[in-house]
């Protein structure tokens, strides 16, 4: 399998508009600190899937020279993670999406017009796309009652992707996505800015997260632009950025 991280930014993405901070400059100079909203692409020979729906996901498809995707993994009804789903209009109709019932509740009254053909999915139940195997996990997002990551396995190939989530996960879930090669992680600010953001971790408890798991490789997602300009920051903190690609 392939996985590329189409996008890497927090909410508001990096640059933030009207922002002239550091980071924000060397995004608009083209740097690596340019980063388009949450979503993950997974591919093998049979598809392509998609966990989460940015919304900047028509410019991740057409940089990236993504034709047609296969399936949709949304983690939870968040904006920056599933109103992309609506560039589909004219594009691809019945697509295949997958999310727990609440998030498909909510995500599918907003993209109705669209079709999609919904597969409500049950925390540590797998199911089979692309000839890979997926499973979804709880994680802790508050406000939001039922957010997931998702286990992805190919042989005995793992890959975890935590979803948005701060360090509660349940203890259910740490036993699931224990031992993973690569660990994808929700890592919204770096842990000397001074104040921490609730609902997700700062690099230190993702980090903590990812010695808990034991997982072989970590890279950091959600990023925003309190993380020093890229080139800077990967010196002390894995980040990842858009087009960052991992081979299985
Ligand atoms: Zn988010
Ligand atoms: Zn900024
Ligand atoms: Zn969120």
């Amino acid at each position: 399998m392939k996985i590329t991280l189409l996008g890497t930014g927090d909410a508001p993405g990096t640059p933030i508009i009207g922002c002239d901070c550091r980071t924000c400059r060397d995004a608009r100079n083209g740097g690596k600190s340019n980063r388009t909203r949450f979503s993950v692409l997974v591919e093998t020979d049979e598809g392509k899937v998609l966990i989460d729906t940015s919304p900047d996901m028509r410019q991740q498809m057409l940089s990236r020279g993504i034709k047609h995707i296969d399936a949709v993994i949304w983690t939870h009804g968040h904006y920056d993670h599933y109103t992309g789903f609506g560039e589909f209009h004219r594009v691809q109709s019945h697509v295949d999406v997958y999310g727990v019932t609440d998030t498909l509740d909510y995500i599918l009254d907003y993209v109705s017009f669209l079709k999609p053909r919904r597969h409500d999915v049950i925390p540590g139940e797998p199911f089979e796309i692309i000839g890979l195997e997926f499973t979804v996990f709880e994680v802790n997002h508050p406000p939001v009652e039922k957010a997931i990551g998702v286990i992805i396995r190919e042989g005995d190939r793992k890959v975890v992707i935590s979803g948005d989530t701060d360090n509660n996960i349940p203890e259910k879930s740490l036993e699931l996505i224990m031992d993973p090669d690569l660990f994808i992680v929700d890592a919204i600010i770096p842990d000397d800015v001074g104040f921490h953001v609730k609902k997700h971790m700062d690099a230190k408890e993702a980090t903590e997260m990812a010695e808990k798991i034991r997982a072989k490789e970590v890279v950091m997602t959600h990023l925003s632009h309190y993380y020093k300009p890229h080139e800077e920051a990967v010196a002390t903190f894995p980040l990842g950025y858009d087009g960052m690609e991992f081979i299985f």
